[in-house]
């Protein structure tokens, strides 16, 4: 017991010191972007927390970093009211307008026309506004806009995103306030953004219209494991209410938000007078398409408070300050065809073909239409004159038609029935908006998934591109990943472009091929919701392919980075019978690389398995797993003859007769935990 006590001592001691140091680390990375340490020192602090936590519970800080993993879904968003209003801002979409609003102000403040207003000026974020709340510097809660008055509760979610630090650090004004609200916006950079769409296109989810739109998804999910997943991040601009915290100025604000470890603009500057503004108004407009993320506009506020106060509202939206837009990047064009892709998972996506026209710096010839149910609602035909919108680098999407423009001679558009590639019946299930190609052996589908499986973070077979990959499938030799193992050097040689030494080459990168990390095919299989982070999460978790065969949905679960989606997910896809087959097939060429397991080292139970059945006393399904794979067991979901025990809890069923019938030790919670301590 001296040493227990003596461990717990050291625990109590290093927990917060190690809570201390990785947000320190989060600060130097994500707000200043200047990392003190390497990644896998990080790593390394992150787990000894984990370790920690897990072991004692009890000592685990409010606010520590391993929030930041996600956590359990919820049913719904609770809702949360703000304690001041979240304003919105009236707009000026041209110079015009923003000359008016400065003239306005000299009206309502009654000052002569020469005066020149100190304004503040900053980027306005294309993203979603948010509000922090930090009881004593610790974030307590986190709220979307909603109504202004009242936002939904999206705490767990924010934890996720790690610009937004859990615990504000003592800076100018040693004490922060004991409560304070902070205004924020959480975005999603271009390049994240792009990213994600290409992965939500290869997995055949919807994809995102917009970075706004992906962000709002992004966070408002369910499932705060998922929203970890998505790279968002914030900016602070503001502040609500605040105890007893007094300033002159916005720039002031905005200056205490920075020495509190807070993320704001850098683009930024207080301009005397509207000529200054409109400098950094076409200053900013010039840089816009080399910024990392979208915006919409700059934000103009006086920066005397007392002036703002003084100027008023106007319903919610204060007179002293103003959202000076941007025109937003968007084109019209003509439609000229509409053609029908098919993804990896065999959706089928309509894309306009528009006479290409120029659009923030690139020249467009495609649109997404997305669904039939987009092109019903926007009732977009062949021949439409259409309004086409872009953001980022992705393809650009029809916003409407412009209906003065028709002549008549436009036609309407309607998803084939069958599919363009391999003429199978396509399929709508009831409820969602995707058609798709049922047919496991497309070879749309067949390219796509195989693309996805030879890729550099997966298999990374070397030379096995795009190109090839279409030949094999149209000449029928790659039906399945197996037949990738299958394929000779003369298969190579009967395909364009290829010569005695190049094929010889791709032959042995196949080769090269046969070992992969347990992680890269996971990954590789493109399940749903499963990036590579999840993949190796899971490699390291389940140890091996026969284990994740074997795993049952609850067990998915019990793992802490996988939420409700990604365990179903999980667990649909390797109890799929065309999967399983495929699968089974594909080992027996690949000799895969296991990871040590996480905890099997020293653990009491490192190489047992077990299975549980009935409901146990106090633990529940999960807690139990936890308890066992914390000391390096495997829980089964069958028992057979490898089963080492059985633990039994009330209204065991057939597994005990079973467990019975091959004589394997039988345990009640008690020996369980008698087995573990
Ligand atoms: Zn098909």
């Amino acid at each position: 017991m001296a040493t227990a006590d003596a461990e717990r001592k050291a625990a109590e001691k290093r927990i917060p010191e190690l809570t201390a140091e990785i947000h320190h680390h989060d600060f130097r990375y994500y707000v200043l972007d200047d990392p003190e340490i390497s990644d896998a020192a990080y790593d390394r602090l992150f787990r000894e927390l984990e370790g920690l936590e897990a072991k004692f519970p009890e000592l685990r800080q409010s606010d520590s970093p391993t929030l930041r993993v996600g956590g359990k879904a919820l049913d719904q968003f609770k809702k949360v009211s703000h304690r001041v209003p979240m304003l919105s801002l009236a707009n000026a979409l041209t110079e015009e307008e923003f000359l008016e609003f400065d003239e306005r102000l000299h009206r309502v403040l009654d000052l002569p026309e020469s005066h020149a207003f100190e304004y503040f000026v900053e980027l306005k974020f294309d993203g979603l506004s948010l509000n922090l709340t930090y009881e004593k510097g610790s974030l307590v809660s986190a709220a979307t806009r909603g109504d202004g008055e009242t936002g939904e509760d999206v705490t767990r979610n924010v934890h996720t995103i790690r610009a937004v630090p859990l615990r504000l650090r003592a800076g100018k004004r040693e004490i922060f306030p004991e409560l304070i609200e902070i205004r924020g916006e959480v975005i999603l950079p271009l390049e994240d953004f792009e990213r994600l769409n290409r992965e939500q296109a290869e997995r055949g989810q919807k994809l995102f219209a917009n970075p706004r739109n992906a962000a709002a998804g992004s966070l408002r999910q369910l499932d705060p494991s998922i929203t970890a997943q998505r790279p968002l991040t914030a900016f602070c601009y503001g502040v609500g209410y605040a105890e007893g915290l007094k300033a002159e100025t916005i720039s002031e604000y905005e200056e205490l938000l920075e020495s509190w470890g807070l993320r704001v603009g850098k683009w930024r500057k207080i301009c005397r007078g509207t000529g200054k503004v409109l400098e950094f108004y076409r200053e900013i407009e010039k840089a816009r398409d080399s910024l990392p993320f979208e915006i919409d506009g700059i934000v103009v506020k006086l920066n005397r408070l007392s002036d703002v106060d003084r100027a008023g509202y106007v319903s919610r939206s204060p007179r002293g300050m103003i959202a000076f837009k941007y025109p937003p990047r968007q084109e019209t064009t003509t439609i000229e065809d509409i053609i029908v892709q098919v993804g990896r998972t065999g959706a089928l996506t309509p894309v306009a073909i528009v006479a290409p026209v120029r659009l923030g710096g690139a020249t467009v010839r495609r649109a997404t239409l997305h669904n039939q149910d987009e092109i019903d609602r926007k009732d977009v035909r062949i021949g439409d004159r259409v309004l086409v919108q872009r953001a980022g680098d992705v393809i650009p999407e029809v916003v409407k038609v412009i209906t003065d423009a028709r002549s008549g001679s436009e036609r309407k558009f309607e998803l084939p029935s069958k599919c363009p590639v391999c003429g199978t019946r396509v399929e709508r299930k009831a409820g969602e908006a995707v058609t798709r190609c049922p047919s496991a052996e497309c070879p749309a589908q067949v390219k796509e998934r195989i693309r996805h499986f030879v890729m550099v973070d997966a298999l990374n077979i070397e030379g096995l591109g795009e190109k090839i990959v279409e030949q094999l499938v149209d000449k029928s030799l790659v039906k399945t990943y197996a037949d990738i193992f299958r394929l000779t050097k003369e298969d190579f040689l009967n395909l364009e472009g290829f010569a005695d030494r190049s094929a010889a080459k791709l032959s042995d990168a196949i080769a090269r091929a046969r070992s992969p990390e347990l992680y890269r095919v996971i990954f590789g299989l493109g399940i749903r919701h499963i990036g590579e982070a999840t993949a190796k999460i899971i490699a390291r978790h389940f140890g091996s392919m026969e284990a994740l065969f074997d795993a049952t949905e609850e067990q998915f679960q019990s793992v802490h980075e996988i939420g409700t989606e990604m365990a179903r997910s999980l667990h649909q896809y390797f109890q799929g019978k065309q999967q399983r087959h495929d699968l089974t097939e594909l080992l027996k060429f690949l000799d895969i690389k296991n990871p040590k397991r996480a905890a099997s080292d020293g653990g009491k139970l490192a190489g047992r398995t077990l299975v549980l059945t009935g409901t146990l006393p106090t633990l529940s399904r999960s807690e139990a797993t936890r308890m066992i794979e914390e000391e390096g067991g495997r829980v089964s979901g069958s028992v057979s003859k490898k089963t080492d025990f059985v633990v039994a809890g009330e209204e065991a069923g057939s597994k005990l007769d079973k467990a019975r019938e091959l004589g394997v030790t039988i345990l009640d919670e008690a020996g369980l935990r008698k087995l573990v301590s």
